[in-house]
């Protein structure tokens, strides 16, 4: 007779659609939540306790290898959030699970270091290298550490505690955050200021779920009004915790620092390109509850946090928080999501929302906060249209005859001057001259661009790299290979030669591929010292240089091509985020738009600055076809390899579409990149009405098709890129 075991499902952190069943041996107690080290095949991997059940049919289970107790069990809230975030993305849930299971070292106790400090005991004998090291011991630290400061070598320091003078102690490695001072004051608020962080903060103290729009102009003062909503959400419980977003890495810092000011400390910071020792930290500190306020990027929303009372997502309307890669989601859609399990407030915070999140707004489903102008003399900056049909740059050049007087006027005032174009390198394309071959990266339906500063040939939609050949790869022509269309770098130049006395820096992810060489150029740009940077969208947002009057924008309709439905959104919320960087202090600014099409809505509106008749415009637009917000979009996109098979298995799926009413099923046709890294793809464009459940359907129709694993599906729930 089998007595009945207990037995556990365990979700394990890897890409499986469900938890697997495990036997807990007598004798060993795991909580729902509980991490926990099971065998799979004959691995040892992580896992997390999803259920327990009663049972009596085991006899094919394999017993829980160890509980780990070392970290808290993955609190419910989180547990539930990453459920309905896996079934909303149409991720498998073992792979959401990996999302929050960023660092393994973090399930461990901090490793303790061995430091040492002075006792204030004397030596038997004082010598000039003995001085050295008690003069250099200011705080507990390695004893290496302390001799190289020091300049003696290591047997001076192992002397000092031999003789009682050093002594040893043992220190965590990973250090608690300090506490943020909710007693520091802030700025003194503006009238509109004052009342939107007065309903922020009562939303934040109802303790049910609220999600509310900061919409405010740029510059009007939004990060203030959200420390104070943070503040509030802080002093109302002591083990309250704060998660804000923001969408580039690049404002992290300047944010940190502003943070520092308000709360006498700085934040715990989290973004994947962190070190592991950073995440281990920050990831121990979020679950047992301690990191009162987490800053980071969008994977910040996958930590364990056991008491979130408040998410802001700064710049909602970013199209950063959308991860295009391995589990897709949008981090603005789900903060809302993590939001509601944890009955928190979700704050969207934007000069130029997002027509879905406005549409909520406007319906009452969000709060609407607004802030209607700059605080004290900071005015928005004037935006002026210059039509490149009417006075046109001279041939190989991309400054027209306004934007460069403007610059010379700017300069010749002492103000700067901030050009931007979103190419990275010198020129987009390379192109021969003798035979017309475009050259594209191998197996990749993409142009290498080409970088002059590096003198290699770059595809940025998969990295491959090469020197810029001599000959031409096709037609074998010498020095033929020609750069076509600017880049920053090629602007770099044009700018060089106009103005050869002005300080002139590039700021894109080439030149700012360290954290310091990003601060860099930003602290250089904010005390001046730079007369003209020439920026891709990285300068473009949440900067602030007092002295910027001058925005230039280089190439204004290249964001509107390429004709996706968010085309003229995007575009709109770019350019008025970069003009927004003219004017933040005292002194006015203006921006400059080059366009071939000033007569095209979003830049019309953008130049009148009514903003709201766009959204209109864009919103009756978005109506008329049913596309989101009032319907929901959805894409399935298969790769395979080779053309044939792709074309076959796009069939296959075709017809094993499942009959649901209110959906309309586009395609299949080739995606616009057809061949990426060797892959051939194909794409349907799937269309809902507003009630389906668009991601039920979706992962209904994937899982009808079985393909071989040569051919890859995936689906995106409310795709941003259509390539
Ligand atoms: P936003 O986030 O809306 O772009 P910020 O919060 O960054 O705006 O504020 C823009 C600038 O105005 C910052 O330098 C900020 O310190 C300053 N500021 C905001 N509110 C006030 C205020 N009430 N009094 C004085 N300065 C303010």
């Amino acid at each position: 007779m089998l007595f009945p075991m207990r037995i556990v499902s365990v979700l394990l952190a890897q890409p499986l659609p469900e938890p697997f069943d495990y036997i807990l041996p007598d004798g060993m107690e795991a909580e729902e939540g509980a991490f926990v080290v099971v065998p799979l095949g004959s691995r040892e991997v992580m896992g997390v306790v999803w259920g327990h059940k009663d049972s009596s049919e085991h006899a094919r289970l394999k017993a829980v290898s160890a509980v780990i107790d070392t970290a808290p069990p993955l609190p419910k809230s989180v547990r539930d959030f990453i459920e309905r975030a896996a079934s909303y993305s149409c991720a498998s849930l073992g792979y959401m699970l990996a999302m929050t299971m960023r660092s393994r070292e973090a399930l461990e106790e901090s490793p303790v270091a061995r430091l040492v400090r002075p006792t204030g005991a004397p030596p038997d004998r004082m010598t000039p290298a003995r001085d050295k090291v008690l003069v250099a011991a200011t705080e507990p630290m390695a004893a290496a550490e302390l001799a190289r400061k020091a300049e003696v070598s290591s047997g001076v320091v192992k002397g000092l505690v031999d003789q009682g003078a050093l002594e040893v102690v043992e220190q965590e490695v990973d250090l608690p955050y300090p506490e943020p001072d909710i007693d520091m004051q802030g700025k003194t608020l503006t009238a509109d200021q004052q009342a939107a962080a007065a309903e922020l903060s009562d939303l934040v103290r109802s303790r049910e779920f609220h999600a509310a729009l900061l919409d405010g102009v740029t510059g009007s003062g939004k990060t203030e009004v959200y420390f104070e909503a943070i503040a509030a959400a802080l002093r109302d419980d002591p083990t309250a915790q704060v998660l804000v977003l923001l969408p580039e890495i690049a404002l992290t810092q300047a944010v940190m620092g502003r943070f520092k000011e308000r709360f006498g400390a700085v934040p715990a910071e989290w973004h994947s390109a962190a070190g592991s020792k950073v995440r281990r930290r920050v990831w121990r500190e979020v679950a047992n509850g301690r990191a009162r306020i987490v800053v980071g990027a969008r994977s910040a929303l996958f930590l364990p946090f056991p008491n979130l009372r408040l998410v802001i997502v700064d710049e909602e309307h970013d199209t950063s928080y959308k991860q295009e890669e391995g589990v897709i989601y949008n981090a603005r859609d789900l903060s809302v999501m993590r939001a509601h399990g944890a009955k928190a407030t979700v704050l969207l915070a934007s000069a130029t929302p997002s027509l879905e999140t406005l549409a909520n707004a406007q319906s009452g489903k969000y709060r609407h906060l607004k802030l209607r102008a700059r605080p004290g003399a900071a005015r928005l900056p004037d935006i002026l249209l210059s039509d490149m049909r009417e006075s046109p740059p001279e041939k190989d050049r991309w400054l027209s005859p306004p934007l460069v007087e403007a610059m010379d006027q700017t300069l010749s005032a002492g103000e700067q001057v901030l050009l931007y174009l979103n190419r990275r390198g010198y020129a987009p394309l390379v192109l021969c001259k003798a035979c017309g071959e475009k050259l594209k990266a191998p197996d990749t339906d993409s142009w290498l661009t080409e970088h002059r500063y590096t003198g290699m040939l770059i595809c940025h939609l998969t990295g491959f790299t090469m020197r810029k050949p001599s000959h031409c790869p096709h037609c074998g022509a010498e020095g033929a290979l020609s750069g076509i269309g600017p880049g920053v770098e090629r602007l770099a130049e044009e700018t060089r030669q106009r103005f050869p006395k002005a300080k002139i820096e590039v700021f894109s992810s080439d030149t700012t591929r360290s954290n310091e060489a990003l601060m860099d150029l930003v602290n250089r740009m904010e005390r001046g010292e730079i007369d003209i940077m020439i920026g891709t969208q990285m300068a473009a947002k949440g900067h602030n240089f007092p002295n910027l009057t001058l925005v230039g924008v280089v190439d204004a309709d290249s964001s509107l091509k390429g004709g996706d439905l968010r085309a003229g959104e995007r575009t709109f919320q770019l350019l008025s985020q970069v003009a927004g960087r003219a004017g933040r202090a005292e002194k006015p600014g203006r921006a400059i738009i080059q366009t071939y099409a000033p007569e095209s809505p979003a830049f019309e509106l953008l130049a009148a600055g009514d903003r709201d008749a766009y959204m209109e415009f864009e919103l009756a637009q978005r109506e008329l076809l049913g596309y989101p917000p009032f319907g929901r979009l959805g894409a399935v996109i298969l790769s395979a390899l080779s053309s044939e098979d792709a074309d076959e298995w796009a069939r296959e799926f075709g017809r094993a579409q499942p009959n649901a009413g209110g959906v309309d099923v586009l395609g299949p046709a080739p995606a616009p990149i057809a061949v990426l890294r060797g892959r051939h793809r194909r794409r349907f464009l799937v269309r809902t009405d507003r009630n389906v459940d668009i991601s039920a359907f979706l992962s209904a129709w994937r899982d009808r098709v079985k393909a071989p694993s040569s051919v890859r599906v995936t689906l995106d729930v409310e795709p941003y890129s259509f390539m």
